[in-house]
């Protein structure tokens, strides 16, 4: 089995569109939506819920107002404001970055640090093959290691079906949920938009895939927008390295698929995108080499 990413560097690319797109054309595969922060990729492949699991992760403190004295001496060290020295302290959960300090001040033992649930992870079922997806919760932290949950129960479920392929939906940027979600990717494919932002982009998530040594190829989407920054695009390709392997161009197809909440190949089968998605596809599966 031979896992594909999906990355951009930043988040409008049209990345979860071409995940959607190239969903319907890869045979036998399983899906990872690995965008937890903004998971998307179910607006397109309509999963229907198999299995929904809590996600535990980090700690945040619980005051037992029934032994505080309100002395204020745990508001007074913590650090990120998330105590309020009322007659009983107050705690702002979102501010609590679960540190202990509180805990191990408090002169009444009043403080303890119980396990949060910071999300849910779910496996689903898909027209296009089984999906594994998350929800973070909102204000939550621990995106990347949400994204090493999902990615790691897509992997097993993968393995477990005779897959051949596990097509990755990468979270957005270059930080921790990027990195997590390049452990064990056999190919990283760069979406990127013929802009400056998104050139820069390219840039600094083309980097972390050649720091990490992981083949990566590039995909401008609705590149005939600005040819002029499609071409210089290409150029910077050549300079590093990247293979192009995709030029996708823009299609009013593409809306009508999303509006309609399924993958680009099935809403608009003939129509140019999905020609040039089908393409992309073919040299993807190419540039992997067989399962
Ligand atoms: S340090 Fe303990 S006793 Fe003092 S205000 Fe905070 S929780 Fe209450
Ligand atoms: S655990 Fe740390 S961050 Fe949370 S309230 Fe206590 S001192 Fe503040």
């Amino acid at each position: 089995m031979k896992q594909i990413l999906l990355l951009s560097g930043k988040g409008g690319t049209g990345k979860t569109t071409i995940t959607g797109a190239l969903a319907a054309l890869i045979p036998n595969k399983v899906m990872a939506d690995c965008d937890v922060d903004a998971a998307d990729l179910h607006l397109i492949l309509a999963p229907r819920l198999r299995a929904e699991h809590e996600f535990w992760c980090g700690v945040e403190a619980e005051i037992d107002g029934s032994r505080c004295s309100g002395c204020g001496t745990c508001a007074a060290l913590c650090r990120f404001q998330a105590l309020v020295p009322e007659d009983t302290a107050r705690l702002l959960p979102f501010a609590c970055e679960g540190c202990g300090v509180c805990a191990h001040f408090c002169p009444e033992g009043a403080i303890t640090l119980r396990d949060k649930m910071s999300g849910v992870w779910f496996i689903s079922d898909t027209d296009h093959g089984t999906m594994v997806h998350a929800r973070l919760g909102i204000g939550q932290e621990n995106s990347g290691k949400l994204v090493s949950l999902v990615k790691r129960q897509a992997a097993e479920l993968a393995e477990e079906q005779g897959a051949d392929w596990l097509l990755v939906d990468g979270p957005p940027g270059i930080g921790c949920p990027v990195i997590a979600s390049m452990s064990g990717v056999n190919f990283v494919l760069l979406i990127t938009e013929p802009t400056r932002s998104g050139l820069h982009d390219l840039r600094r998530v083309a980097e972390l895939a050649r720091h990490f040594k992981v083949p990566a190829g590039v995909c401008i989407n609705k590149w005939d927008l600005h040819p002029a920054t499609s071409d210089l695009i290409t150029r910077e390709c050549e300079l590093i390295g990247l293979p192009l392997i995709g030029r996708i161009p823009f299609d009013p197809a593409v809306v009508e698929s999303l509006v309609q909440g399924v993958p680009l190949p099935v809403c608009r089968p003939a129509a140019p995108a999905t020609q040039a998605v089908s393409e992309l596809c073919r040299l993807l599966l190419q540039r992997c080499g067989p399962p």
